[in-house]
């Protein structure tokens, strides 16, 4: 920026505009499926490959791909205003169709992206990525899924955790490791797994939030699958951690999300809810409390945009990334539990919703860099030093 040039913390009318348009596509389409379906368990795949299409008809599935890709050329800030309006529980799933369409597109053959993508970025068919494993989950290191080549064909074995889509999933792309690598060096592999020719099983696990969600296990026995899906593209650190960073700042757009909803119940509640003898809302320390999470609210929106208005610019946000997931994680987590409390009892009950964003915003910490992670990777940005494996500089 020149100097001396204004900064513009306006939208203009087309980010208004995309505002307007997702917020309407959630009343018309995502709310009611929501509304339908129970609150307790996954939706049935139906109805997320239905939501799907008509997201992807809006152009706001898959953001980061560009526009010779198949996108629709948004920017990333434009797409984080649009995913900012999309309930949790359907826009994690998003996050994980659009990571896999955008590692697949950086990484693979001109033929495997033709063969992959096509349906994945349409929202006929459910992707996810698979890294996560009983025992290794923030350290990727410890990966034991392997990979044994028979002929053309690859054998895979290992068991995947903690997977969004995993269970309505048609495809996956399996982090794994070699079983006899030819030069005896294991490097880590990527694979692309299409479930109706090479089935494994999936199951949901019960977890405290985003319950309408799917977030699975899988077992691979002996899954047959062409040699030919593996990605061989070495651009895969690169690619991941610009991948990683786009996920740590929509994660943060969704806990905004589940703040900017709580909050309005809340204020709704204190101007009408009375005790004594006034508006609980003209009392001090409620008004404190609202200003409390007002700001928590406002602050974490404006850092997700900057983080992402810097991505749109090109620079560097590997440490920015980290501090705005975990910032607005907990900071809007802390919101949401202010509102339960302006609710008093009522903000208990499942009858008011807010204790369901309560359990969604529990989710957030986790996935894309738990807190202490994130706190490690923008330490050593701050630093220069890397505190996860000793102390020396990084290069
Ligand atoms: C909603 C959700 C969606 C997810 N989606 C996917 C997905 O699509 N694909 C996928 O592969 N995985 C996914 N995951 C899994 C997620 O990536 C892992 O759970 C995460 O990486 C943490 O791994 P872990 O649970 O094994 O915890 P661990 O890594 O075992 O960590 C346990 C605790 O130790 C702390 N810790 C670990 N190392 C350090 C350290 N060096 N210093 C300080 N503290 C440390 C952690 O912060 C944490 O508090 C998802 C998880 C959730 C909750």
């Amino acid at each position: 920026m020149e100097r001396g040039d204004a900064m513009d913390f306006g939208l203009s009318p087309d980010q208004e505009d995309i505002i307007a348009s997702t917020r309407r596509l959630v009343d018309r389409v995502i709310r009611p499926v929501l509304a339908a379906n129970p609150k307790d368990r996954a939706l049935p795949k139906s109805e997320l490959v239905k939501i799907f299409k008509a997201v992807a008809e809006q152009g706001i599935l898959t953001p980061r791909l560009p526009e010779e890709g198949g996108g629709t050329g948004l920017t990333l800030l434009d797409s984080g205003l649009a995913f900012e309006q999309i309930p949790p529980s359907i826009s994690m799933s998003m996050l994980s169709q659009d990571s896999f369409t955008a590692r697949l597109y950086a990484e693979c053959s001109d033929q495997q992206k033709a063969r992959f993508l096509p349906d994945v970025i349409s929202g006929k068919k459910i992707a996810c990525t698979g890294s996560t494993e009983p025992d290794t989950g923030s350290d990727p290191r410890g990966i034991k899924t392997r990979l044994r080549r028979e002929g053309d064909m690859a054998v895979l074995n290992g068991q995947k955790m903690w997977v969004t889509n995993i269970s309505a999933c048609d495809i996956i792309l399996v982090t794994c490791t070699e079983e006899a690598p030819k030069d005896g060096r294991q490097k880590v592999i990527k694979i692309v797994v299409e479930r109706d020719k090479s089935p494994f099983e999936a199951r949901e696990i019960d977890a405290i939030g985003l319950n309408q969600g799917f977030l699975g296990e899988a077992v691979f026995t002996d899954c047959r699958v062409p040699l030919a899906n593996i990605v061989e593209s070495d651009s895969g650190t690169k690619v991941l951690n610009k991948s990683w960073n786009l996920n740590r700042t929509f994660v943060g757009l969704q806990a905004v999300h589940l703040a900017q909803r709580a909050f309005d119940q809340a204020l709704e509640y204190a101007k009408v809810r009375r005790q004594f003898g006034k508006p609980i809302g003209a009392h001090q320390l409620v008004q404190k409390n609202l200003s409390d999470m007002a700001t928590a609210i406002t602050t974490s929106r404006y850092l997700c945009y900057r983080t992402l208005w810097m991505m749109d610019q090109g620079l560097d946000v590997d440490g920015t990334a980290a501090m705005t997931k975990r910032y607005a994680q907990m900071a809007c987590h802390e919101a949401v539990w202010q509102a339960m409390n302006i609710l008093g009892a009522m903000g208990l009950s499942r009858e008011a919703g807010i204790e369901e964003m309560y359990r969604d915003i529990r989710m957030l910490p986790i996935p894309d860099g738990t807190n202490e992670i994130l706190a490690l990777i923008h330490g050593r940005e701050l630093t220069g030093f890397e505190a996860f494996r000793g102390v020396a500089p990084r290069e």
